[in-house]
C-alpha cells in the first residue's frame, strides 16, 4: 500500500515536476536567448563605434590628415566668403560614424576650430551623442600669455590674415589692452602642424609593436612588491623586435643607463624627450640625428627588467608625461 501510494505520489510529482521543469527550461531559454541577443547587438554597436572611431592602427587618422590639406584651398575661399561677421555656435551631436573633419565640412568650418573650440585632445575618442560647439566660422581659441600683445598676437597668425582690428572685432573688445589667461577667438586662425599632431595621436610613432604592460603611474614593484612610480609604458614584445624612434630629434644618450639597461634617450624640438629602456642592442650613436621612425635598436630584458619589453618614457622639460593622456596614443594593442 505504502509503497503504491509512494510511487503514485512520486509519478504525480515528478509529472508536476516535469512540467515546471520544462516551464523553467523555456524560460532560461528565452531569458538567455534575449540577454545573448541583446549583448550580441551592443557589442556590434560598440565595436562599429570602435572600429569607425578609435581603429588601433593609424590609417585612418593619416586619411583625415590627407582630407584636411585638400581642404585647405576651399577654406582659404570660404574664409573669404565669411569676412568677419559675430561669432555665433550650434550645437551637434556626434553621430555613428562621424570623425572630425566631417563634422567640419558639413559645417563649412575646418578640422582645427571644431578642436580649438571643444578643447578635443584626442581626435580618436570621439562619443557618440556628445553634444559639441560648432563656430560659424574658421578660427581657434588663443589663451593670453603674460608677454602677448595684441601686435604679437596678430603678426603670429599672420599668414591667415588675421589683423589686430579683427581680433579686437570678433571679440568685442574696448581697447587693445589684453589680460593674461584671457581667451580670445582668432578669426581664421589655425592649431599649429605640433598642436594637430597631438589631437591626432599621430606626435609620437609607436616605438615597437606589441601589449601595453603597465602604464605611468604608482604600482607594485616587480622586484619588491612596494608601491613606486613607474615613469613610462611598458610594452611587451619578442626578444630582438626593432625598435624605433618615436620622433625626429637629436641622440642624447646611448649606453647602459643604470635600471634602463641598455637605453637610448632621444631630445625632440620644444623640451621634449624620449627614452627606450631594456634593449638587447643599440643601433645609434650619441649625437646622431634620428627621424621619426628610425631603428633605433632592439628589444632586450637589459637593466632592471623581468622578461623582454621595452620601456617608453616621454619627459617633458624633465618632468614626466602619460603618452597615453597627452599624445593620443592608444592603450591597448601597439602595432606598427
Ligand atoms: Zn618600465
Amino acid at each position: 500500500m505504502a509503497s503504491r501510494k509512494i510511487k503514485r505520489f512520486t509519478q504525480s510529482y515528478l509529472f508536476r515536476n516535469i512540467e515546471t521543469i520544462f516551464l523553467v527550461f523555456l524560460i532560461i531559454t528565452l531569458v538567455a536567448g534575449m540577454t545573448v541577443y541583446f549583448s550580441y547587438g551592443l557589442n556590434k554597436a560598440n565595436k562599429e563605434m570602435h572600429s569607425l572611431i578609435s581603429t588601433s592602427d593609424n590609417e585612418y587618422l593619416f586619411r583625415e590628415m590627407e582630407k584636411l590639406n585638400d581642404n585647405d584651398l576651399l577654406l582659404t575661399e570660404k574664409q573669404k566668403e565669411i569676412g568677419i561677421q559675430p561669432l555665433e555656435f550650434t550645437i551637434y551631436y556626434i553621430r555613428r560614424g562621424d570623425s572630425l573633419n566631417k563634422i567640419a565640412s558639413k559645417f563649412g568650418i575646418n578640422f582645427d576650430s571644431v578642436v580649438s573650440v571643444n578643447k578635443i585632445r584626442n581626435a580618436r575618442s570621439l562619443i557618440v551623442k556628445r553634444p559639441i560647439l560648432i563656430p560659424n566660422q574658421i578660427g581657434i581659441y588663443y589663451r593670453v600669455r603674460r608677454s602677448d600683445t595684441m601686435t604679437k598676437i596678430a603678426k603670429r597668425y599672420r599668414r591667415y590674415k588675421v589683423t589686430e582690428e579683427k581680433i579686437q572685432k570678433i571679440n568685442d573688445l574696448d581697447s587693445r589692452d589684453l589680460l593674461t589667461g584671457e581667451t580670445l577667438f582668432i578669426p581664421g586662425g589655425r592649431l599649429t602642424r605640433n598642436q594637430r599632431e597631438k589631437v591626432m595621436g599621430l606626435e609620437y610613432a609607436i616605438p615597437v609593436s606589441g601589449r601595453v604592460v603597465s602604464g605611468v603611474g604608482y604600482r607594485r614593484d616587480p622586484f619588491h612588491g612596494r608601491w613606486n612610480f613607474h615613469p613610462g609604458v611598458d610594452i611587451a614584445a619578442p626578444y630582438g623586435r626593432k625598435v624605433f624612434a618615436g620622433k625626429s630629434g637629436r641622440v642624447k644618450l646611448a649606453c647602459w643607463y643604470g635600471g634602463y639597461g641598455k637605453c637610448v634617450i632621444i631630445q625632440h624640438r620644444g623640451g621634449y624627450e624620449t627614452r627606450y629602456g631594456h634593449m638587447s642592442r643599440i643601433y645609434v650613436r650619441k649625437g646622431q640625428w634620428v627621424r621619426r621612425n628610425t631603428l633605433i635598436g632592439r628589444v632586450g630584458s637589459t637593466g632592471r627588467s623581468r622578461g623582454p619589453h621595452l620601456h617608453f618614457e616621454v619627459r617633458y622639460k624633465n618632468k614626466i608625461i602619460n603618452p597615453f593622456r597627452y599624445h593620443g596614443l592608444n592603450r591597448r594593442m601597439w602595432w606598427r
